[in-house]
């Protein structure tokens, strides 16, 4: 899977899952904190290959999430690979191959995904205002890129950044204060753990058991078969994927909108 394809997935999991429980659990969000959750999941859906570094110097290569802020993200992808790889040989046992390359392993686990969410829900309850700009500025980022991929190619860095800037800025001004917004932990831990398992389907291997040790492996990769795990990420499947999360996107979000819309208009009449 790359990088749109995660940001996709991030997207329509939380739309359809906001669907679901405005229609089964009574939970009514505003439209606001409902494109802000969206957003959110769809950068915390990239977020985890920033273990993927590229060329700093050269302002070249990583993932997608790693160049977002330009050489700043590619910066951080490299600091975030070499910690993964750091952790991977201070918790590896005697079957777990060598590795050079951090790489899908810390950031493409579960304690890694609720490291996450807590983490976040912690800093916008302790920090509050500073600290849910601060991590929207960053998501809004990372979904701008994820989402729009190809204008963001074209826009380049700089744009996005002030992109970003600028809708961190207006949702914390529109958000109502005074709260620590567990929502946006939550839609981070969320994308985290869609994109965990879209590299499951679409790539053989994830170490999502870490640290539960088999068989004197503590990274044990887990996914579908070589095979078939590559015919899911061929060019054909690709576009077919993001077809049908772009369709349960459109859907759960007119599912969602839908309703308040009508009964504004029946008032109306
Ligand atoms: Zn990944």
């Amino acid at each position: 899977m790359m990088g749109p394809q995660h940001a996709l997935s991030g997207a329509a999991v939380w739309l359809a899952g906001s669907w679901a429980l405005e229609q089964f659990a009574d939970y009514h969000q505003s439209p606001l904190a409902l494109a802000v959750g969206t957003a959110v999941c769809a950068g915390g859906a990239l977020f985890p290959d920033l273990d993927m570094s590229g060329k700093v110097t050269k302002n070249q290569g990583g993932a997608t999430v790693a160049r977002t802020f330009g050489v700043f993200s590619l910066f951080a992808a490299e600091v975030m690979e070499k910690i993964s790889l750091g952790v991977y040989y201070a918790t590896k046992l005697s079957k777990d191959p060598r590795r050079n390359n951090g790489h899908r392993t810390l950031t493409h686990t579960l304690p890694f995904t609720v490291l996450v969410g807590w983490g976040t829900t912690a800093l916008c309850a302790a920090y509050g205002k500073w600290a849910v700009i601060t991590i929207l500025f960053f998501m809004f980022g990372l979904a701008l890129r994820g989402l729009f991929d190809e204008w963001a190619e074209r826009a380049g860095w700089v744009i996005i950044t002030l992109a970003s800037a600028g809708a961190a800025w207006f949702t914390y001004a529109n958000l109502p204060g005074g709260r620590g917004y567990p929502l946006i932990g939550t839609a981070l831990g969320v994308g985290c753990f869609v994109h965990i398992l879209g590299d499951m389907i679409t790539r053989a291997g994830v170490p999502i058991l870490w640290p539960i040790p088999i068989k004197r492996r503590m990274w044990m990769m887990i996914g579908l078969p070589n095979r078939i795990a590559l015919r899911v990420g061929s060019k054909a499947e690709v576009v077919g994927m993001r077809i049908a999360l772009t369709v349960v996107s459109a859907l759960a979000t007119v599912g969602l909108v839908a309703p308040s819309v009508l009964s504004r208009f029946d008032i109306e009449i």
